[in-house]
């Protein structure tokens, strides 16, 4: 048993102020593996306090220093890359290959993106020719708290520490209770990377407890959030009161619309899509919108596909999906599931109750619905399970506005061939992201959703933007 109850504050490990434990529970065998403590309001204001103070000199170094500290960061990382992979797996069930290869390798590509963005980050910008000696400065805003999940930790905790380093802010992190272990590990390995004291501080606590004390405390001057929309609603609220600023990365419902022209594989890469990391992804296509022409066959595709999608657990090598993250996911996606039955969606792959063979370990079994209309709850609500539904469409313009019939907008999907519909689709989606034929996006693009997804815009340049204040000086000596 793992004991992780110290939090790092002001460049040193610290016991809490008040012990208030809380098991880690591995959900491939619902054992408890290692034990936290939950801060509290003592621990927040010393951590607050110590970031405060060590902002004063951070806030006013050198480019050059904070690139370096970038790249110690990352060779600390790829060095510490196969206990990271162990911890992720063990908090939240990534199978380890996968915990390898995306979980912790989703890490090492934001840090190279925000490499790159700060090479050509222009800091100080004149005005322009009609207003010469006024100069634009961006500055780090200052104190932030930055409140992650648990089911993609690093990619996470990276997005919001490594800009929010790399511009000159002093930070807070509090990662997801429920998967804790990763946000200890990087506490190592920033304290390896030689970060100043102060600069970064990490307190592991709850969202009625730390969180709420961050989002309000007077002395943080911004939130960056990554969860889900009924917390961020909450820290916006918390956070009125003192006018920080809150940056908000939250839920999905994306829409993967096949088009006649799609690749003949389209539903079946779209389903595998979905059943990645058991389903645990904002950006999951989980309503799949089939021309009528490429129907039937695209429903028997899916199926297939998620009857082909072994589940098994996260220490095990190869390629399945493991677990869902802890008891509370498995039974509001099971709750989701009856649900979609009750209201007449057509089950053709999975359904109820755990894998065959399977009865410890929080495993859902991958379940596809057909003939599901936009208004039944699997197709409004976040399922965040390896659960996907299926609905048939006859025009673009009806494709366009199902998928656009949603609170969400974090990113939608579009399968064709045909450039100009690629066009004039990606055009009308609202949302923060269109990904077409499944090509990946860059190095350093923006992530980021519309609507009740959030306001924020994670990754490269626009990361750094999110954690700088505009100055405008004039009279500056040019
Ligand atoms: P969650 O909202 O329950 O918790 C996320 C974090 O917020 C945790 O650290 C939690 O302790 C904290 N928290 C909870 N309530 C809080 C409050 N009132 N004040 C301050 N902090 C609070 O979400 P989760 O279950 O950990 O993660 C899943 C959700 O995250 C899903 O909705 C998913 O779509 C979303 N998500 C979004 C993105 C994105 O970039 N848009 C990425 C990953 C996950």
């Amino acid at each position: 048993m793992q004991d992780k109850r110290q939090f790092y504050i002001n460049g040193a490990w610290v016991n809490p102020a008040k012990a208030n434990d809380m098991p880690v529970i591995d959900p491939s065998t619902e054992d408890e593996v290692a034990v936290i403590s939950l801060g509290g309001q003592a621990d927040t204001d010393a951590a607050v306090a110590a970031a405060k103070a060590a902002f004063k000199s951070w806030g006013q170094s050198s480019v050059a220093e904070r690139k370096d500290l970038l790249g110690e960061i990352k060779s600390v990382y790829k060095k510490r890359a196969e206990d990271m992979a162990h911890a992720i797996s063990l908090e939240m069930g990534a199978p380890i290959e996968m915990s390898r290869a995306q979980q912790v390798g989703a890490g090492s590509w934001h840090i190279g993106g925000f490499e790159r963005a700060l090479e050509n980050f222009e800091f100080q910008k004149p005005l322009g020719d009609h207003a010469p000696n006024e100069m634009t400065l961006y500055e780090p805003i200052g104190v932030c708290a930055l409140i992650t999940p648990w089911n993609w930790p690093m990619n996470q905790i990276v997005l919001k520490t490594i800009p929010a380093l790399a511009t000159g802010c002093t930070m807070i992190l509090k990662p997801s209770e429920i998967a804790p272990l990763s946000g200890s590990l990087w506490s190592e390995i920033m304290d390896e990377a030689g970060v100043p004291a102060g600069v970064y501080n990490m307190i592991h606590g709850d969202g009625p407890g730390v969180g709420t004390q961050l989002s309000g405390h007077k002395d943080v001057d911004m939130v960056s959030f990554t969860g889900s929309t009924r917390a961020g609603r909450l820290i916006s609220k918390n956070a009125a009161e003192t006018v920080k600023r809150v940056s908000l990365e939250l839920g999905g419902k994306g829409a993967n619309i096949i088009f006649p022209s799609a690749k003949e594989n389209a539903a079946t890469s779209g389903a595998m899509r979905v059943f990645n990391n058991s389903g645990q992804s904002c950006n999951a296509p989980t309503r799949m919108l089939v021309h009528e022409s490429r129907y039937d066959q695209a429903v028997e595709d899916a199926a297939a596909a998620a009857n082909a999608c072994a589940v098994g657990p996260a220490s095990q090598e190869g390629k399945h999906i493991g677990p869902v993250v802890s008891e509370v996911q498995f039974n509001k996606i099971q709750g989701l599931i009856e649900e979609g039955i009750k209201e007449g969606a057509r089950l053709v792959a999975g359904g109820l109750g755990r894998p065959d063979g399977m009865n410890k370990g929080y495993y859902v079994r991958p379940t596809v619905f057909a003939d599901v209309t936009n208004d039944m709850t699997i197709s409004r609500e976040e399922i965040f399970g390896p659960v996907f539904a299926i609905q048939k469409f006859t025009e673009e313009d009806e494709a366009i506005a199902v998928a656009n019939d949603t609170d969400y907008g974090l990113t939608n999907y579009v399968q064709t061939t045909d450039d100009d519909q690629k066009m004039r689709v990606a055009r009308q989606l609202r949302s923060g992201m269109v990904e077409i034929n499944r090509v990946g996006f860059g190095q350093g693009s923006a992530f980021g959703g519309y609507k009740q997804s959030g306001n924020g815009r994670e990754g490269g340049a626009f990361g750094l933007h999110e954690f700088l204040e505009v100055k405008s000086v004039s009279d500056w000596p040019m």
